[in-house]
């Protein structure tokens, strides 16, 4: 795949880079080891003085830095601009208390002191995808390099700008020459540098085959790996719920970032008794989207990222409907220049159907009837995923009973999923392993080093 910024939103070319030669990854690599001896010599406040820089750098350039993001993958000004403060929050947040996560823990035993200490492990690969360009960055970032670690970003290859932006960010943050370094490579790359014997870790956002490839790699050279993959979210909602809440937040899960989050909601479980008051509103709700140009303020949803995925998401669409599905609204191609897809519905999906177990990325919402919250959980959890989930219910026992049944990494009760710096982030079964952010986050790349004095 070139290495190119692509408008999705008019389909020009706008620039394309060269990628970095296998000579200037090493000379990257090299660095990286040398940062990393200064890096983990610097006091935690230190570091913590520099990740405020970085934070206070992304809030004073949201502005400019979202209309790259804009330009690069589609998605709202308005989204791109909470976006980049997000990040200014989650480089504070470890900021803040990276010193409170990794400070030695002693532990009562026969010795005269014992302890876990977590120490750093080195440079660390990240291969990252483009839906968030700048958070699925930061969130690794931040924690890393407050733990001493240092950083090689392998972007996605249509976020070129976005990935050297970051670059800069740290450089002028005042971190080491090296600390987080952008390495313009395709996938093919990734396999030569994870075999580096200096590069010490791995952690991917993004597909599943992308993710089970830098997996075997790794787990063929004894690496620790965190995988972030894809998702198919079930959103429930139960007759004693909210149901203005419930749609309107079930709209923006499914359609915020024009589609295209991991943890979007993308399968409706909706009780009998509401199913068809559900429908109609939600019918309502999607309809009133706006399509457009993804730099106006009054648009909701962007184009789509690219060709590839246009092609991908109409091609998912049109065999659910061959297998029986039924269109409720929109989810087609709007046609002229630009990658925009309808935001839209789609019910009676068949068991034997692709879509009944695959993740659509984009705007589409796949509505389940169900007699019952058993019946939801079983559909559910028969996804090959778990990522997230959520349940819009105020009946107590139905809240406990799918925080306990749901299998996914999160359940969100009367609320989206969503990222948060002082909560732990991940998935399970093919949705990846690993967690980031708060503790979990930071702890993942550092070595919890046994001490022992006797
Ligand atoms: P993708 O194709 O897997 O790309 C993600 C990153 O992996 C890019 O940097 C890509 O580089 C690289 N890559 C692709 N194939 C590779 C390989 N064989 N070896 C090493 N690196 C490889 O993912 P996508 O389709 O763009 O992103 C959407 C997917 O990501 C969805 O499934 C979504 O759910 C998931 N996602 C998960 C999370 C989470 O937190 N769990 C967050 C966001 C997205 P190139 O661009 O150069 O190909």
């Amino acid at each position: 795949m070139a290495i190119q910024t692509q408008n999705p939103a008019t389909e020009e070319i706008i620039k394309t880079f060269e990628p970095h030669s296998d000579a200037q990854v090493d000379l990257a690599i090299a660095k990286s080891v040398v940062a990393h001896q200064e890096l983990r010599n610097w006091p935690i406040e230190e570091r913590a003085k520099h990740m405020r820089a970085a934070a206070k750098i992304l809030r004073d350039e949201a502005e400019g830095l979202a209309k790259i993001i804009t330009l690069e993958m589609g998605k709202t000004y308005l989204a791109a601009i909470a976006e980049v403060k997000k990040c200014a929050v989650g480089a504070e947040y470890y900021a803040d208390k990276a010193s409170e996560h990794l400070s030695d823990e002693i532990v009562k035993t026969e010795a005269k002191k014992s302890y876990r200490k977590y120490l750093p492990l080195g440079p660390v690969l990240a291969v990252m995808p483009w839906n968030y360009p700048i958070w699925q960055v930061i969130r690794f970032a931040a924690p890393a390099l407050m733990a001493g670690n240092t950083g090689l970003l392998k972007h996605a290859s249509n976020v070129p700008q976005c990935a050297l932006y970051i670059e800069d960010i740290f450089k002028r943050a005042g971190f080491p020459d090296g600390a987080f370094q952008t390495l313009l490579v395709g996938g093919a790359k990734v396999e030569r540098i994870l075999r580096d014997e200096r590069v010490r870790a791995a952690t991917l956002t993004g597909s599943e085959p992308a993710g089970a490839s830098v997996a075997s790699i790794c787990g063929e050279e004894i690496k620790p790996t965190v995988l972030e993959l894809g998702g198919s979210d079930a959103f429930i909602i139960m007759p004693s719920a909210d149901i203005e809440k419930a749609v309107e937040t079930g709209t923006t899960a499914r359609t915020q970032n024009n589609g295209q989050s991991c943890i979007a909601a993308k399968r409706f479980f909706v009780h009998t008794d509401i199913y068809e008051d559900v429908k109609a509103r939600m019918k309502a709700s999607f309809e009133a989207l706006k399509v457009g140009d993804p730099m106006k303020k009054d648009t909701d949803i962007g184009p789509l990222v690219n060709k590839g995925s246009y092609e991908e998401i109409s091609a998912q669409v049109d065999n659910a409907l061959k297998d029986g599905a039924i269109r409720v609204t929109g989810a087609e191609k709007r046609g002229g220049k630009g990658f925009f897809f309808t935001p839209g519905i789609l019910e009676n999906i068949s068991k034997d159907s692709k879509a009944y177990h695959e993740e659509i990325f984009g705007p589409v919402a796949l509505l389940f009837k169900v007699q019952n919250l058993d019946e939801a959980i079983t559909i559910a959890n028969s996804s090959p995923f778990g990522l997230s989930s959520a349940i819009f219910t105020n009946e107590a026992d139905e809240q406990e009973k799918a925080i306990n049944e749901l299998e996914a990494g999160g359940t969100f009760v009367n609320a989206m999923s969503g990222s948060n710096p002082h909560l732990p982030f991940g998935g399970i079964k093919r949705s990846g392993y690993g967690r980031e952010l708060a503790a979990e986050g930071i702890r993942a790349f550092c070595n919890i080093k046994t001490v022992y004095i006797a």
